[in-house]
């Protein structure tokens, strides 16, 4: 294991007040965490990212047949998703993340695990901005390549402009093996302009989440910088970018990907409700199904596990 490598640019831009954020967010536990307001939509958050990357991971050991199986975990955080690598049985990770403080307390997770089961995989910890630096001058072996890079509830950040999504989708094609996968999770554009429109007014929200968009902003929003800031409960006060969804899928075609799968949560979860039912109950990410009063509106919404923090109000 070893010390986070930094880069020692200072992050420019939106950047530094997004690293200051999560730098300053403290990790209050899983006691704290379960008695949140928000625990449910976190759970259910959990879950899809677990599948996920379960999914993919039993693909590429079905492709690699034996071979040791490497990941990168880009904009990792506090390393929510360790145990979900080592549930996957990877070999080698790579967490990378803006914010020092956090990319400190993923290692000392993963030293907490690695004390309990010596046999996990190896690690390694980065201090980066992924749309700003290249990754693989930072890693322990420059020349390595990895099968899976997963950027769960990150990729927005990088539409702040055009060179940083380009620079992030270039760190991520340099790092892939041919035939690897890029797998990610983003708020969905549409339905926060969708729901924007509804409300008429330049925020929307209620206790538990507020988006709040600038005065200065308006349709039709650019494709990049369409910013929003996005205060969620006890955890994030940030600004975040609209991702165009055929934006980016036509700049990863340039960087040599294809989309081989885009879902929304709740039509992904209908797919995986049925594998994933243990994991589900065990999260206890269900307990607002079914869905709430106030989501009629929402169409798509109603079948959204989850829909209760955001619109039962
Ligand atoms: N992936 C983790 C998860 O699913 O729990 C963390 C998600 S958190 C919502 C977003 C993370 O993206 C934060 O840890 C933040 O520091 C990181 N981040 C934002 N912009 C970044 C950038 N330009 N480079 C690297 N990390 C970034």
């Amino acid at each position: 294991m070893a010390t986070p490598t930094g880069s020692t640019e200072t992050p420019k831009g939106n950047a530094e007040v997004v690293q200051k954020h999560y730098n300053a967010i403290q990790e209050k536990g899983l006691d704290h965490r379960n008695r949140s307001r928000i625990v449910y939509m976190r759970n259910f958050n959990n879950w899809i990212k677990g599948m996920l990357i379960d999914e993919y991971l039993t693909v590429i050991k079905e492709k690699r047949k034996g071979e040791p199986v490497r990941v990168i975990d880009m904009c990792c955080g506090k390393g929510g998703d360790l145990l979900k690598w080592s549930r996957g049985d990877v070999n080698h990770a790579i967490l990378v993340d803006i914010a020092d403080q956090s990319v400190a307390d993923a290692q000392k997770r993963y030293s907490e695990m690695k004390a309990k089961t010596p046999r996990l995989f190896s690690a390694e910890f980065l201090v980066a901005d992924v749309t700003r630096t290249s990754i693989r001058a930072l890693m322990k072996d420059p020349t390595m390549k990895v099968d899976l890079v997963s950027c769960q509830f990150s990729l927005h950040y990088s539409f702040e402009s055009l060179p940083q999504a380009e620079k992030m989708l270039e760190n991520v094609s340099a790092s892939l093996k041919k035939g690897g996968y890029f797998i990610g999770t983003v708020p969905n554009a549409y339905d926060i302009v969708g729901r924007k429109r509804l409300f008429k007014k330049n925020w929307f929200g209620n206790t538990v989440f507020t988006i709040t968009f600038d005065e200065s902003l308006d349709e039709p929003y650019s494709l990049f910088g369409a910013k929003y800031n996005f205060h969620l409960h006890e955890v994030l006060d940030c600004p975040e970018y609209l991702v165009h969804f055929p934006t980016l899928e036509r700049l990863a075609e340039r960087y040599g990907f294809k989309v081989v799968k885009k879902k929304r949560f709740q039509n992904y979860y209908e797919d995986m409700k049925r594998k994933g039912q243990t994991l589900l109950h065990n999260m206890s990410a269900l307990e607002t199904y079914p869905p709430v009063h106030g989501v009629r509106l929402l169409g798509h919404h109603t079948e959204y596990p989850h829909a209760k923090e955001y619109f039962d109000e």
